[in-house]
């Protein structure tokens, strides 16, 4: 596929492959931007943030209607690029593609919903006659830069409430998985949206990436990704807003009187979807000494009966991994685990990018697989003692995205809520869930700023404060 710069989809010079991970297949080829091509589509973002401010908001909820339906309209061919690229089951990939409808359509209400406020001023003293209220207005050129796990949603997460806030949006889709944000921008011209308003770039984080952060022409970075190259953006970044939306290694707590089904239900659903490539998904559980030894028996079974391998088969439950290194380190994780004492209850075997759901338990904290990010299949199970120590081990992390717990003690559940340090808590399920209207985002190390239409719209946008003079 060509890349869309300053208005006119381009060749490039040089073109990188996009593999399906689970076979090493060619997909396409998308071209590496050139440092001058860069500097294009930046200049033609400026234009573009010119003609989107002027854009009314009804014109804007429009244009994100259109591109809605035009989504649906598409919606089997966008989930099989997603499961093609990523790797994702094909199940999933349709999925995403739904659910990224349904984020473009919670944007398009919400361009509708920007206002400022009237400011009390006549509370201050000598104030008398004056009038004060805020405006709130597009921060200009928003860069949109993107993981490959859910390769349209998080696209859609960005672009749909920048251009609803009124912005234009540079897009640096991650270079595992840039076809089918190259597939939304197609439908976003379809739509309406000005062509020099949206612009999307391939190429390496390391180069593309970095000349987008680091430019001054850029107001604001909204980035998904790693806790890594989070922090090196934020270094470079200089003095722009930037939205973080950065790594976990989710924990789940098994109270003494949760029901086992439900556990074991939501760790399968939670710890293994998207081959563990989700960033909250179920990692650490960390099940009270009384249920500890059922729960693991109750869900060996279960991870040994997921299916692997092609994710474009209907009876593939897991697909291939991103890349075929990554799962080389999950596997390297999990035998250096083992080493050090914990227990493979079942999985692990490696075959190229597909490895088998792993259960470990006796997992110690300071493992790296308990301890690290894994982001891959393999849940660790480890024991505690009582809510304080299960407490006390979630919080034992430099993340704090998501975290569950499963009891029927009302005070335990309000305890969790209170006490874990994470930005979104499940109580009665796994950390995996996200409806895309509420606010997401996490604490610690897992990032700063939310997500969700509403919440992004606030983060894309800056207030004007106005004083009328009488
Ligand atoms: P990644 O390696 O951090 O890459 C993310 C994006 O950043 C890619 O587009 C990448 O481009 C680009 N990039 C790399 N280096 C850059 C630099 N120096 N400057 C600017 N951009 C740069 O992450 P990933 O492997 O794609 O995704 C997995 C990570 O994302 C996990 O840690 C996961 O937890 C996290 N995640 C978080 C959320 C959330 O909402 N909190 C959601 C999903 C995923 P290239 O692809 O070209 O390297």
């Amino acid at each position: 596929m060509k890349m869309f710069v300053r208005g006119a989809w381009i060749e490039g010079s040089e073109q990188m492959e996009v593999v399906n991970p689970f076979d090493g297949s060619v997909v396409d080829t998308v071209p590496v931007a050139t440092a001058a091509e860069v500097d294009a589509a930046i200049a033609g973002a400026v234009e573009g943030a010119a003609i989107m401010r002027e854009m009314p908001a009804y014109e804007r909820y429009e244009i994100l209607q259109k591109t809605t339906q035009l989504m649906h309209q598409h919606s089997e061919e966008l989930g099989r690029i997603i499961s093609m690229e990523e790797g994702k089951v094909l199940a999933e990939g349709l999925f995403e593609a739904s659910r990224s409808a349904t984020t473009m359509e919670v944007s398009a209400e919400e361009a509708k919903r920007l206002s400022g406020e009237v400011l009390p001023i006549d509370g201050a003293p000598g104030t008398r006659g004056k009038l004060a209220f805020t405006l709130r207005v597009p921060c200009g050129v928003v860069a949109a830069i993107t993981p490959f796990n859910f390769p349209l949603n998080l696209v859609c997460h960005k672009v749909g409430p920048a251009l609803a806030a009124g912005n234009s949006v540079l897009l640096k889709p991650a270079s595992d998985t840039p076809l089918v944000a190259l597939k939304m921008v197609e439908i976003l011209l379809e739509a309406g949206v000005p062509p020099l308003a949206i612009s999307c770039v391939t190429g390496s984080g390391g180069h593309v990436g970095q000349a987008i952060c680091s430019d001054p022409r850029i107001r604001k970075i909204s980035f998904t990704g790693s806790a890594e190259v989070g922090e090196q953006i934020c270094r470079t970044a200089g003095i722009k807003r930037v939205t973080m939306e950065l790594g976990s290694n989710s924990p789940l707590i098994v109270m003494g009187d949760a029901d086992l089904n439900k556990v074991v239900d939501a760790t399968v659903a939670t710890g293994y979807a998207n081959a563990g490539q989700v960033c909250i998904s179920t990692q650490r559980v960390l099940a009270i000494s009384d249920v500890y030894d059922d729960l693991v028996a109750a869900l060996q079974p279960r991870v040994e009966a997921l299916q692997t391998g092609n994710q474009l088969m209907e009876s593939t439950q897991v697909g291939p991994m991103v890349r075929e290194g990554d799962a080389v380190r999950v596997s390297s994780w999990i035998e250096e685990a083992v080493s050090q004492g914990a227990r493979l209850v079942c999985g692990g075997q490696r075959d190229a990018a597909v490895v088998q759901p792993a259960l470990l338990a006796d997992v110690a904290p300071s493992m790296k697989i308990s301890c690290d990010e894994v982001f891959g299949p393999a849940v660790c199970v480890s024991k505690a003692h009582s809510i304080d120590e299960a407490i006390a081990l979630a919080n034992d992390s430099r993340y704090g995205l998501s975290a569950g717990v499963f009891t029927q003690d009302i005070d335990a559940a309000v305890r969790f809520a209170r006490e874990v340090d994470s930005g979104n808590i499940q109580i009665n399920w796994g950390p995996q869930w996200r409806v895309d209207f509420m606010p997401y985002g996490g604490l610690k190390q897992s990032g700063m700023g939310k997500e969700g239409p509403r919440y992004a719209i606030q983060e894309m946008t800056e207030t004007k404060t106005v004083v009328i003079h009488s």
